[in-house]
């Protein structure tokens, strides 16, 4: 098997790579790559089956991206919210690190589409510095989300150094990495890394699967690896249209992100990002999908249902309705349909 290294050097980045059955367009994404880079590396690429399915759609350049004239270009106000580049400080005890701009696929539905893997995404030793210093000046926050692009990307040695600085700030409590490498790139957690990881304690990681379809035997492993060093894992799945907007798909999806020991801790109403627009879905299905979990599987597998509300206001849960009046009586509906009333203290 190759290194991964080796896989990501693979990664096609022009549509003509693409094997011939599954490019339909190639002028058109030749087009959007241009506006949005494109990569997917020989693992993910082998994931697809055929054109149009779910794997394929979060990989390959469609022209709508460079046809959407409805989402802005920082639905979430990060630059504004950032006091020094690269690190976005929206909430009173967390903040958002950025530390690299690569990853090893690029998602055309990206909600940092507007820099991600291009030259406007400028991260060097410089940014890195500023942003502990900024962290070290900060002691209010006590929690910090490694991210990018994919953390992951970074060399074990280069990714350790952070680690190791962010670790000598008192005032940080968690560390939180956010990647989508077990699923994207899942040889890339080798049993190195997980040791290396594993001296940073308390920290979580945070990955990222949207099909059951991602859930291999590889990302199983990369998965059992770094909960065997005791780094809880959870999963931010986004609602794509196209892709998982399906009741039984994302209820198979938690269920088998259990089973490689992932607890579902997010699924995203999809961000307004600027090329993105093709892939949303309406709110009510995402409520309707939260009430198809509810009750129906194990409440380990229900995640938040959630939007990152546009202007920075951060992250605000959508909750399906079982109250259906609120008096001496609290009326409510299980998620069988039937009623149920508990008497209410005054
Ligand atoms: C999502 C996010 C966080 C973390 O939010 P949690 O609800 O604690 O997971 C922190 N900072 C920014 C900028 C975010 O977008």
């Amino acid at each position: 098997m190759a290194s991964w290294q080796t896989l990501l050097k693979q990664s096609i980045s022009r549509p003509e790579q693409l094997p011939r059955r599954l490019a339909a367009a190639r002028e058109e994404m030749a087009r959007v790559a241009a506006v949005y880079p494109m990569r997917i590396n020989p693992y993910y690429l082998g994931l697809i089956r055929e054109p149009g399915d779910p794997i394929w759609r979060q990989a390959v350049p469609d022209v709508r991206e460079i046809e959407d004239r409805v989402c802005p270009e920082d639905p979430l106000a990060e630059e504004r919210l950032s006091p020094v580049p690269n690190l976005v400080h929206k909430y009173p005890d967390r903040a958002l690190f950025l530390v690299t701009s690569q990853c090893a696929m690029f998602c055309r539905f990206c909600t940092r589409k507007r820099k991600v893997g291009t030259t406007r995404m400028v991260i060097d030793d410089d940014t890195i510095r500023a942003g502990l210093d900024y962290l070290r000046k900060t002691p209010e926050i006590r929690d910090v989300l490694v991210s990018g692009g994919d953390p992951l990307l970074l060399p074990d040695h280069r990714l350790e150094a952070i680690l190791q600085r962010l670790r000598q700030i008192p005032s940080i409590e968690i560390i939180r990495i956010g990647s989508r490498v077990p699923c994207t790139l899942p040889m890339r957690v080798t049993t190195r890394l997980a040791a290396m990881l594993k001296r940073y304690h308390p920290l979580y990681l945070n990955t990222h699967f949207n099909h059951p379809s991602e859930i291999t035997p590889q990302a199983a492993l990369a998965c059992k690896r770094l909960a065997d060093a005791g780094i809880p894992l959870g999963c931010q799945t986004v609602l794509l249209r196209g892709v998982n907007d399906d009741a039984a798909v994302v209820r198979e999806l938690m269920r088998k992100l259990l089973l490689i020991r992932v607890k579902p801790y997010y699924i995203f109403q999809a961000d307004m990002s600027r090329g993105t627009d093709h892939f949303r879905t309406p709110v009510e299905k995402g409520l309707a999908i939260m009430k198809s979990l509810i009750g129906h599987t194990s409440g380990l597998a229900v995640p938040t249902f959630a939007v990152d509300a546009p202007g920075g206001g951060g992250k605000i849960p959508l909750v399906p309705d079982y109250v259906r009046s609120l008096g001496t009586d609290l009326v409510f509906e299980n998620y069988q349909g039937l009623t149920c009333t508990y008497r209410n203290v005054t």
